[in-house]
């Protein structure tokens, strides 16, 4: 049994549901301590549960340390079950990051897996559905497998109620792809998105992100959803070039003024025009995983964040899969697997 510390590095959820992934994986089990120790609120919280409840209910795992505010857990998984599952978070907790967790294990199974996901799907610090459906399972798609989501109702935090579905078609093994260059950039727009909120909190977002970035206006668009079950704020700007497509995200959240919201979105695709690389920060680290499980790839990233540093050696752990990274500095890293 691997003894894994999650302080390490980076020290959140990642340590935990990655670990989780990969133990699936290549069936070695593992013990975790100081689960989440560098974050406010240390130990599992309900999304981290549920991620945990969701891979033991995937591979028949037998584990302990499964309970709210555990900072220690161990988990010993059995065979892979692909099929139909439907997982709740049943709080606003990320949903996204759950499907992340158990994904890895159903790409390679010996059955398709079609999976409904409860809770929220537009969280801070966590991939939004959008990030999910456009820049992570196409390129996922690529390496093999057919995994398409669907969302069925935004929820955005703290009122949660969102749901979404997957339908995974397995590969036999995964294969390894490489994202050196963007090539042209074929589509840009921006999103502001309200839910049960007034329409000029989105138009007032667009105008910020108007101002820096002066894109045509047909690229604009004011989202308004009404199926939501609490109010709710993103700004999106997605830049789609040959290669991949990059989503931008900026969260309303109570007294941060609609300009701040755009201007944390905008200042990323800023950054990520400048740099010209393809991959950016979030998804840097979120490729790492299927790219050491295919054993082979190589991708251009905007920069190395403490995140990927952290998830390439915990990838080392369970993986023989070498990872050779050399950074750029302001312009970028690159990063090779194989
Ligand atoms: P952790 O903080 O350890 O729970 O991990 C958070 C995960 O969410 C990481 O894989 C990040 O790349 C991802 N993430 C956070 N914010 C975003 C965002 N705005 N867009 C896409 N992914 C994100």
């Amino acid at each position: 049994m691997l003894n894994i510390d999650g302080s390490q590095g980076e020290g959140g959820g990642q340590v935990l549901r990655s670990a989780l992934s990969l133990s699936m994986v290549t069936g070695q089990g593992f013990r975790i301590a100081r689960i989440r120790a560098g974050r406010k609120k240390p130990g599992l919280m309900r999304q981290h549960l549920t991620a945990v409840g969701a891979a033991t209910a995937l591979c028949g795992a037998t584990v302990s340390g499964d309970a709210i505010g555990s900072t220690e857990l161990t988990f010993s998984p059995g065979k892979v079950e692909a099929g139909e599952h439907t997982f709740s978070v049943g709080t606003a907790g990320s949903t996204t990051l759950v499907l992340q967790t158990v994904l890895p294990a159903l790409l390679t199974a010996g059955a398709p897996s079609r999976l409904t996901l409860e809770g929220g799907t537009h969280n801070p610090f966590a991939p939004p559905f959008d990030f999910l459906a456009k820049t992570f399972l196409p390129l996922v798609n690529r390496m093999g497998p057919r995994v398409e989501a669907t969302l069925e109702r935004a929820g955005f935090y703290p009122a949660g109620g969102g749901r979404f579905t997957v339908e995974v078609t397995p590969a036999a093994q995964l294969s390894g792809i490489e994202l050196l260059e963007r090539g042209e950039i074929m589509r840009r727009s921006v999103r502001g998105i309200v839910s049960n909120l007034p329409r000029g909190i989105a138009e007032r977002e667009l105008k910020a992100v108007r101002k820096k970035l002066s894109w045509p206006d047909e690229c604009f668009e004011v989202v308004e959803l009404r199926d939501g079950h609490g109010p709710g704020n993103v700004v999106m700007i997605e830049i789609e070039s040959e290669q991949v497509c990059e989503v931008f995200t900026g969260f309303g959240e109570v007294n941060r003024p609609a300009e701040a919201v755009a201007n944390h979105a905008t200042q990323q695709a800023q950054r990520y025009l400048r740099c010209g690389a393809p991959v950016g920060e979030y998804l840097a680290d979120q490729l790492l995983l299927p790219l050491a499980l295919a054993g082979a790839g190589a991708f251009e990233t905007v920069r190395l964040s403490r995140h990927t540093r952290t998830h390439i050696d915990l990838i080392g752990r369970f993986c023989d899969v070498s990872i050779q990274t050399d950074d750029h500095g302001r312009d970028g890293a690159t990063v090779r697997l194989g």
